[in-house]
């Protein structure tokens, strides 16, 4: 049977599935059983309250897909858990499951592969594959819930892919996630990261879902930038300060910025003092206006056998923080949780297809 003909169950709001019972004759309130039953990971066939001959009518249009485990890496340090996670047609995609005192916190991939092309990145090696549906957005959170029994508060969108480059997907992914019926995760407690896609971070700011966003910023300079993420070619640092500003305007919401630390590229005290300047210059407000919540996240790159870059030592990092710290600009550098299984994401999915 062809699956991709098919309704995908878990892509739909109650609303759409709603229409979808009531098109094969089944009363509206069967929406109400199976939207939050399949948020928990049970799939209409395994439903006990539903009928043969309503199951029988759904499977004929539609499907339920989870994704399944088909690699699991645990810290022994820190019990973050690594999922590689394979898809109904054999893709692969990773999430992450943290924990932390304020709760578990999953990061999760948005598309197979990635177009951006950041010279540091493992994910975007091989390019873009596909984009994830939302409900393989989702399916990674409810399969991690499932399998390691860990009740999840927080998202991070910072896995494998460009979430801002599968934007219709990810607000639906949204909606369904902050849903009342389903998994209910308030929006204050999802993050989504982007290199820098301005139209897309200025219409997300349109959008209303009160999420944090990361910036992955990496260099001070254009050129610095340009040279290892090229999406700053289209969109330089200008640019995207300013959708920034205008994105903390519309939405209230804080921003915080990604700075990944490379050895002899972006790492240098001159690099730190440069940021500080940008980012003082283009979101503090002068004359007393409403200034703007800055934060950086400092993150030794992550050597990646293909890039060949590698990390600032740990006197490099100091120093840059400490340079940011004095203008003012609040600076942590990550704890590295999950050292011991590779947990940034993109070098799993790697491994498995180089067998
Ligand atoms: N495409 C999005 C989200 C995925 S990457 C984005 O660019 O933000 C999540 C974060 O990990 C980004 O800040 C990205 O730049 C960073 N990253 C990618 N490869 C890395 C590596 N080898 N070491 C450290 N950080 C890396």
């Amino acid at each position: 049977m062809n699956e991709t003909k098919k309704t995908d169950l878990l892509s739909l709001l109650p609303s759409e599935l709603e229409e979808l019972v009531v098109s094969i004759g089944e009363p509206k309130y069967r929406a109400t059983q199976i939207f939050p039953a399949m948020h928990k990971g049970i799939s209409p066939d395994a439903m006990t309250n539903l009928g043969k001959v309503t199951k029988q009518k759904l499977s004929e249009i539609a499907f339920f897909y989870l994704p399944t485990v088909r690699r699991k890496l645990v810290s022994a340090l820190d019990g973050t858990i690594k999922y590689l996670f394979a898809l109904s047609d054999g893709n692969c995609v990773e999430s992450v499951v943290m924990k932390y005192k304020h709760g578990n916190t999953i990061c999760i991939s948005s598309q197979v592969g990635c177009r951006m092309g950041c010279a540091f990145c493992a994910s975007t090696i091989g390019g873009k594959v596909r984009d994830l549906a939302p409900s393989e957005m989702l399916g990674q959170i409810i399969a991690a819930e499932l399998d390691s029994g860990e009740k999840i508060s927080n998202i991070v969108m910072m896995g494998i892919g460009e979430p801002l480059d599968n934007y219709a997907n990810v607000i639906k992914f949204l909606k369904l996630v902050g849903h009342e019926k389903g998994l209910n995760i308030g929006y204050r407690h999802i993050s989504l990261s982007t290199c820098g896609v301005v139209d897309k971070i200025e219409m997300l700011a349109k959008e209303n879902f009160p999420i944090t966003l990361s910036i992955s910023l990496h260099a001070s300079d254009d050129e610095t930038r340009s040279a290892i993420m090229p999406v700053n070619r289209k969109w330089n640092i200008e640019k995207l300060l300013s959708a920034c500003k205008s994105y903390y305007k519309t939405t209230g919401r804080r921003i915080s910025f990604e700075y990944t630390l490379i050895s002899g590229k972006n790492d240098s005290p001159e690099a730190a003092a440069r940021l500080a300047s940008l980012l003082n210059g283009a979101l503090r407000e002068k004359n007393g206006g409403e200034s703007f919540p800055i934060h950086v996240n400092l993150i030794p790159v992550n050597p990646v056998s293909e890039t060949g870059f590698s990390a600032s030592d740990k006197r490099a990092v100091e120093k840059f923080a400490s340079i940011l710290e004095k203008k003012g600009i609040r600076a942590t550098v990550r704890r590295r949780l999950g050292g011991d299984i590779n947990a940034s994401c993109g070098q799993l999915r790697r491994a498995e297809e180089n067998g």
